[in-house]
């Protein structure tokens, strides 16, 4: 299979850069594959919504900017902040031109007001800003002719020179690609490759981020040798609902404490007025340890979410999803506190790229949750992320136009790209096998790479992840290539660079914390 481009995942950032792409050059083929179906993805749970200034009386570019850098402990990169905050607005006016509806008020947009934030600049969709998006980004892309998806078909590895003999351009050709249904993997040739592949939050135990997120873009970049930066900056959501709802974490968005809520110990202690000023509504990184503090304190597994006081018409009108998860737990919200820890949230580091969304590997762009962009340096403020990625997709759409029409490799390169070659059939108990690996693999993250880490920890990670590694690469070449088994393959590759990158960290800055630096 060839397409002009081939994007590697359908979120939110996926499909905006396609969309962009393909409205503007109508004839390049542009082939879209997604792990899951289209609509699986982190960008379907986000709640709060898009972080960007609206209201020019109330806010303005220089605010967000500094509430970006004061986050970060003034890590990020400064010109990334300013194109991002600037362009932001455009971009959101695009979406919704594309079909997204966000809450207004009267004839102006609803705006939240999140952690870290100095003033109301999030547009939201109720408490489904990300499954809003979403939907409008999959029926503008479906409309358009020049794009082809292939759901359920996940990434096994970049083809890059290493695949054809006598090559050496340093370029990317496209990827190897694992189809669920039957597991044969085909190759799918490109001129341009893009990795939107989302987030990686599966290495850890606890995590808001679903199952398919397992960072297999960094996983595929790591073996093409593509530059990998920041995966020691991993951001912990401080309120994940406590008891699993059908095995998965689900996520208290911190919009509620911009209503109000409150957190509580269990003593029913306010204790975030002995962290910060800012009470509840500090950055995620102070909340999430204060929490982390207060489970140590009180040796319990969790502390309380209070809303109780918050007005029953702002809960159902602005939290639905919320409210109702939360009865699926059996908690009522209304009379009830809400038991809630914190969880792996978000990678803040990833693919290592230019302005333009560029990797260290030609014809490679990176693009959302799995890049390193610059803009959220050593801690992302919140809702920043969508709006990273709509910037950057749109920036890196633009490039790739002018790329196609620059620099063409013709079809005679491309039919001298091998196809992959395979070995037998895995058993039944191998697959109970990847299963165990890749839950001891969350446990050893969970518990010595977490919010907390120290070099005792992270020696420890390296050790017992070590055992995971060999029993991994056992498999992997012993066994025929199967979707669960190029997923722990990364996940074991995104654990791996996470404990490296930590220990080469020589301070405590923005989420990364070492008890051994204090
Ligand atoms: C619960 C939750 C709430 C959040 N709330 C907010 C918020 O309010 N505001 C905000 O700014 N950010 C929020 N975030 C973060 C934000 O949602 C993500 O950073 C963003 O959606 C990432 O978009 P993306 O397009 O990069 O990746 P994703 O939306 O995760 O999409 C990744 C795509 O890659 C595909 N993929 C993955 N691996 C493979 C593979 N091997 N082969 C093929 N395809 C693959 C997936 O199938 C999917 O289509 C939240 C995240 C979570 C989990």
């Amino acid at each position: 299979m060839h397409a002009d481009v081939l994007v590697v995942g359908t979120g939110i950032a996926g499909l905006s850069y396609a969309v962009r792409l393909a409205e503007s050059s109508p004839k390049v083929k542009i082939c879209m594959i997604s792990k899951r179906d289209l609509l699986e993805s982190n960008t379907k749970y986000a709640q709060g919504g898009i972080a960007v200034v609206s209201n020019f009386f109330l806010d303005s570019y220089e605010d967000h900017v500094q509430d970006t850098m004061k986050a970060s402990g003034n890590t990020s990169n400064k010109t990334v902040v300013d194109f991002v905050v600037r362009e932001g607005p455009a971009r959101v006016k695009e979406l919704m031109a594309w079909g997204a509806q966000f809450d207004t008020k009267g004839s102006k947009l609803h705006l939240g007001k999140e952690g870290g934030h100095s003033a109301k600049r999030i547009v939201h969709h109720k408490d489904q800003s990300g499954l809003q998006i979403q939907n409008a980004l999959i029926a503008k892309a479906r409309s358009l002719q020049n794009i082809t998806f292939f759901e359920n078909h996940s990434l096994v590895d970049l083809i890059t020179d290493h695949h054809i003999p006598n090559t050496k351009q340093g370029r990317c050709y496209g990827a190897y690609v694992i189809s669920k249904r039957d597991e044969e993997i085909v190759k799918i040739t490109a001129q341009l490759t893009v990795l939107s592949t989302g987030g990686a939050g599966q290495v850890y135990a606890h995590t808001t981020n679903p199952t398919a997120a397992t960072g297999d873009g960094l996983g595929a970049a790591y073996r093409a040798k593509v530059h990998i930066e920041n995966l020691h900056f991993v951001q912990f959501h401080p309120t994940a609902l406590f008891p699993k709802i059908d095995g998965n974490t689900f996520l208290i968005s911190e919009a509620i404490r911009g209503a109000g809520a409150v957190l509580r110990n269990f003593k029913g202690e306010a204790f975030m007025t002995q962290y910060d000023t800012r009470k509840d509504l500090a950055p995620r990184d102070i909340v999430s340890r204060a929490i982390h503090s207060e489970m140590k304190k009180s040796n319990q597994a969790h502390v309380y979410l209070d809303a109780t006081h918050i007005d029953i018409k702002i809960l159902e009108q602005e939290f639905p999803t919320i409210l109702t998860n939360c009865h699926k737990a059996g908690i009522d919200i209304i009379k009830d506190f809400i038991p809630v820890l914190p969880a792996a949230h978000y990678i803040c580091g990833g693919i290592d790229v230019d302005e333009h969304g560029q990797s260290n590997l030609q014809g490679l762009y990176a693009i959302g949750e799995c890049s390193h962009t610059g803009l959220h340096g050593a801690n992302r403020l919140a809702s920043n992320s969508l709006l990273e990625a709509l910037v950057f997709a749109s920036r890196a759409a633009k490039h790739s136009a002018v790329k196609l029409a620059d620099e063409i490799l013709s079809t005679s390169f491309f039919e001298r790209i091998p196809n992959w070659s395979g070995t037998e059939d895995i058993s039944n108990q191998k697959t109970v096998q990847i299963h165990e690996l890749r839950a001891s693999l969350q446990r050893i993250m969970s518990a010595h790479v977490g919010i907390v880490k120290s070099g005792e920890s992270l020696q420890k990670a390296e050790e017992e992840l070590h055992k995971v590694y060999v029993a991994t690469k056992e498999l992997y070449q012993q066994n025929k290539l199967t979707p669960q088994l190029t997923t722990l393959r990364n996940l074991v590759s995104v654990a791996y660079l996470m404990i490296k990158q930590s220990q080469k960290y020589p301070q405590n800055k923005g989420v990364y914390f070492n008890e051994d630096y204090v």
